[in-house]
């Protein structure tokens, strides 16, 4: 059965690749970003069943109102794939909290209320998933000084994953956050992998079968420490 896919911050970079990659296999995708001009430019570019969506993952109004008219029965796959501020510019003891701020609202209250908003739909799902893009620059056994909004705002992202996968684990949604390694994107800059490489870490926690690991963090579907 085709998949209905809902991918976050869509527009561009990882996000545009892995709803590529979706639509191409068959599924259809809700492909969504903050400025609809933006989503539809984007949807144009890519084959198959591709649907274009305003989605402001820090806006609750938006995300709100993203899940009333969904025209949908049921959501099979959430990508929680948009995320802001890679701080290389400052360090944890001098960080402007207002950018903190800011990552926190995005890069996790922004996949926690989608995750919310969207529940009831992942829930008629038979085979609901749920994947936070997330990094390894969010992993404590790693952790640094460097890049601190970020930094947080994805281990904290990872904490959600574990909470959801635990309490949605009876339900059969599989909840999973993944590092796609450091890609050549606007956010990754240049040098990194090809961005089709970073899209197929994320897609292979989408494609995990009914009773594969949930409340893990993976990078090219090997786990990565917390
Ligand atoms: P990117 O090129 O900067 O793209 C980020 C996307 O998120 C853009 O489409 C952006 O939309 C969207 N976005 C930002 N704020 C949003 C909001 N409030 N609502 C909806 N969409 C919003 O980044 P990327 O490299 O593709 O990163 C994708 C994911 O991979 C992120 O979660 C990132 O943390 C993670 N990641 C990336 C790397 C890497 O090396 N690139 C490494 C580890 C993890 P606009 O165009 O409107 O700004």
């Amino acid at each position: 059965m085709t998949r209905i896919c809902v991918v976050t911050g869509a527009n561009r970079g990882i996000g545009l690749e892995v709803a590529r990659q979706l639509a191409l296999a068959g599924d259809t995708v809700v492909l969504t970003a903050r400025d609809l001009r933006k989503a539809e430019k984007a949807a144009a570019g890519l084959h198959g069943a591709v649907q274009a969506r305003q989605l402001d993952v820090s806006d609750p109004g938006s995300v709100e109102r993203f899940a009333r008219e969904l025209a949908h029965e049921r959501v099979d796959v959430l990508v929680n794939n948009a995320a802001i501020h890679y701080d290389t510019w400052q360090r944890a003891s001098g960080a402007d909290l207002g950018v903190v701020q800011e990552a926190l609202d995005t890069n996790l209250l922004g996949a926690w209320r989608v995750t919310q908003a969207l529940l009831p739909l992942l829930r008629a799902s038979e085979h609901g998933r749920v994947v936070n893009v997330s990094s390894e620059a969010g992993s404590l056994a790693s952790m640094g000084a460097g890049t601190p909004a970020y930094a947080v705002s994805k281990a904290a992202l990872n904490a959600l994953t574990k909470m959801l996968a635990a309490e949605l684990r009876g339900e059969g949604i599989l909840v999973n956050a993944v590092c796609p390694g450091w890609v050549a994107t606007d956010m990754g800059g240049p040098g990194g992998r090809p961005v089709a490489d970073g899209a197929k870490s994320v897609l292979w926690a989408v494609d995990l079968p009914d009773g594969g690991p949930t409340g893990g963090f993976f990078r090219d579907g090997r786990a990565l420490p917390w």
